[in-house]
């Protein structure tokens, strides 16, 4: 292929498969939000198509073309962000090419198959049922895994992981995981040992859904979130959908008696939008750089909203005379302090997305290690259960009751998705670190929370994260924004600072 200038051309190419993209999650977020039940069927059809048009795109031979004309094109005058945005190209075109057709297809149907067993199996609390189809969805994975192919000095599990975390392998996480993981058992046994726990009640009062309604909108708008470029809708499974640039789509859900489990997932969705309202979508649209860096950055960014803001105390400080101005009586026998220890309680439980912030880790590190023995075959599919409730007891001293609430609890796997749990924790570990830099390059953050003023915070977080998209990977990132290389102590400081005080201990 002979072109004039295959950069534009390969630009104008990748901004057609964007907007292609757009339309798709369009689609997607209508049909988990507005969709009547009677449209499921043709939606099924509409998303199948743009799948598969978003698919021959992404493989073409043409793209390749320009891929590499623009490879052969470029310079040593050619630009960090050029050569960064063909870096990242290359890398798209070769993970979607590298995989034979016939194991695309064969992983698509045994995911759905997986999934449809997966939930009869939990339902009926029987793994015995789901073990066959976890088994061949293995097999599947680690043909996956081995046509990505590893480094040398790498591991099978290190492509799939990089599908989600590009840059990390399963020995990088090894060695922040490993001494993380000593020390929040040693705090949650502190805890339970020495610690007096909470009152929660001021978490569980009556609050129409409609007034949870208006005081997420005000808490969005207060955080940044631009409102006029986005929305708030009510789902199932609460999720943000950058759909395109000047349209961020946020989801909840509403309990009318647990107000904490909208508000905090809101605000983690409304993270997760200003991430997305922070990338040069109009500007460079299709480009790499408006894309996010990788799911861990992007939970960085809906937890560092979510507990560094939202459970803090200065949050409070702010939030509480709206809350009971907005929730029209409810909370006027509380005070700041109530709520921002109720909000804080520290325990041990079964379900991952129940944990509170300093048990939830210990669940991901478990899934991690587990899924990694998995790939590495190291651990049959049929000794699962029994790996997985040694280590509950090993790491949070419960008992696990039965396998719904243990090894199937999650759907990751039932698909074949292996690799994605190690970026919640990662979230969790560039939150904190994040925090810490933006506290020593600002000033301590509480008077302004306390004030209600979120915008130097998100101005900081617009130009040291969101701005570089997917032009640096999240290493580099959070390495630039903090000046050091990810740790665990960053996250521990802030539990236990924030934990044995409201415990007593
Ligand atoms: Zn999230």
């Amino acid at each position: 292929m002979t072109t004039t200038n295959p950069l534009a051309d390969l630009t104008d190419y990748l901004s057609e498969s964007a907007t292609l993209g757009e339309v798709g999650a369009l689609v997607a977020w209508d049909q988990e939000t507005h969709m009547p039940a009677a449209g499921a069927g043709a939606r099924a059809e509409q998303l199948a198509l743009l799948a598969g048009l978003n698919h021959e795109r992404a493989t073409s031979a043409r793209l390749g073309d320009l891929i590499q004309a623009c490879e052969e094109h470029s310079t040593l005058n050619s630009d960090a962000d050029t050569m960064a945005d063909l870096r990242e190209a290359r890398r798209d075109f070769e993970r979607a090419t590298k995989l034979p057709a016939d194991l695309v297809t064969q992983l698509a149907r045994m995911g759905s198959q997986g999934q449809q067993a997966w939930k009869a199996a939990r339902a009926n609390n029987d793994f015995a049922t789901f073990q066959p189809f976890l088994e061949e969805l293995l097999v599947l994975v680690r043909r996956k895994a081995e046509c990505y192919g590893a480094a040398d000095n790498g591991e099978l599990y290190d492509p799939l992981l990089d599908e989600f975390e590009p840059g990390a392998t399963a020995a990088s996480i090894e060695a922040v995981f490993t001494p993380l993981r000593g020390r929040l058992a040693s705090l949650i046994d502190e805890v339970a040992e020495n610690g007096t726990a909470p009152d929660e009640t001021p978490l569980q009062q009556h609050i129409p859904t409609d007034r949870q309604h208006e005081f997420g909108l005000f808490v969005l708008d207060a955080m940044g979130f631009d409102l006029g470029a986005g929305r708030l809708d009510t789902t199932t499974h609460p999720f943000c959908e950058g759909v395109a640039a000047g349209d961020t789509r946020l989801t909840t859900r509403y309990n009318a008696d647990r107000f904490a489990e909208a508000l905090y997932g809101t605000m983690h969705e409304g993270g997760h939008g200003i991430y997305e309202q922070g990338l040069p979508k109009a500007a460079c649209h299709g480009l790499p750089v408006s894309q996010a860096s990788s799911l861990g950055m992007h939970e960085s960014q809906s937890r560092l909203w979510e507990n560094l803001v939202g459970r803090s105390r200065a949050f409070w400080v702010w939030a509480l005379p709206h809350a009971q101005r907005i929730f029209g009586g409810a909370f006027h026998g509380y005070c700041v302090d109530d709520l921002y220890r109720a909000i804080n309680t520290a325990r041990p439980s079964f379900i991952r997305v129940e944990a509170d912030e300093s048990t939830y880790n210990l669940h991901v590190m478990l899934r991690f290690e587990i899924e990694r023995a998995l790939i590495r075959g190291d651990l049959e599919v049929a000794d699962l259960p029994c790996a997985w409730n040694q280590k509950v007891q090993e790491y949070l001293g419960l008992s696990v009751p039965d396998d719904a609430q243990g090894c199937l609890q999650d759907v990751h796997w039932s698909f074949g998705i292996f690799g994605y749990f190690p970026t919640y924790c990662l979230g969790n570990l560039y939150a904190s670190q994040l925090m810490d830099a933006a506290e020593s390059q600002l000033g301590d953050l509480a008077p302004a929370i306390e004030a209600g003023e979120f915008g130097g915070l998100k101005t900081w977080l617009n130009e040291h994260v969101h701005r570089h998209g997917r032009r640096l990977r999240a290493a580099e990132i959070n390495e630039r924004a903090t000046g050091k290389s990810l740790s665990a102590d960053p996250m521990i400081r802030h539990l236990e600072g924030k934990i044995r005080p409201i415990y007593g201990i």
